[in-house]
């Protein structure tokens, strides 16, 4: 029998809040971040162009950024239950992000945490950051530069738990075995009729993963 693989997003679904809209927004040009915004929003724009343009604009060194992030960002209460109870289990854990590695990486230290990480990278140029996008180009599904198919080879033919909040997660939860959303990812769903999971804290993900109460669905 293969295993079982939590794909977990970052932004807004580990953190409690969604860190790469705060820095582009805080550290940016807010007038570029509300652009790109709404361009994502209308269809106009991929997730790739919107997060490589709002960051062009950051200027800040890396480190007064991980300093400010430091301070400033929490996680959703429980993530550490997860990565343990997976850990009892067996079951892989692998953080699959479009934020930037060089974010990511401090936050984990901080609490501890040794989990994989999946993600983008940026050059901090003092003239403006550059995104480094590490995804497939253009997914078979949705067209875009997604999550599908790395959560796939994460998973090497097993099941895929999928726990997402937003945007970047839609393709690779509907091709999930199970899926746990939160905000627009569950609102997403429930408007394309996908069953997944509604989650608040990870606290819940483990207890429903520990009992095995949980809906498991063919994958698409
Ligand atoms: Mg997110
Ligand atoms: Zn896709």
């Amino acid at each position: 029998m293969s295993g079982r693989t939590l794909v977990v997003d970052f932004d807004g679904t580990v953190t409690k809040t969604d860190l790469l809209d705060t820095i582009a927004s805080r550290f940016g040009d807010p007038v570029v971040y509300r652009e790109v915004d709404e361009g994502l929003d209308e269809g106009r724009l991929s997730l790739r162009e919107v997060i490589t343009r709002e960051f062009r604009p950051v200027r800040k060194p890396l480190a007064e950024v991980v300093d400010w992030e430091l301070e400033n960002v929490e996680l959703r209460p429980g993530f550490d239950e997860l990565v343990e109870l997976a850990r009892e289990r067996g079951w892989r854990v692998v953080i699959v992000s479009s934020g930037f590695h060089e974010l990511i990486e401090p936050i984990l230290e901080r609490e501890g945490l040794d989990v994989e990480v999946h993600a983008n990278r940026v050059d901090p140029r003092p003239d403006g950051w550059v995104v480094d996008w590490r995804y497939d180009e253009s997914c078979e599904s949705c067209g875009e530069s997604c999550k599908r198919s790395i959560a796939r080879r994460f998973a090497n033919g097993g099941e895929i738990v999928y726990i997402g909040d937003g945007y970047s997660d839609r393709c690779a939860a509907e091709a999930a075995d199970g899926v746990f959303a939160t905000r627009g990812l569950a609102r997403y769903l429930e408007e394309r009729g996908v069953p997944f999971e509604p989650f608040e804290d990870f606290h819940e993900v483990a207890e429903r993963l520990r009992d095995g109460g949980f809906a498991r669905r063919a994958s698409g």
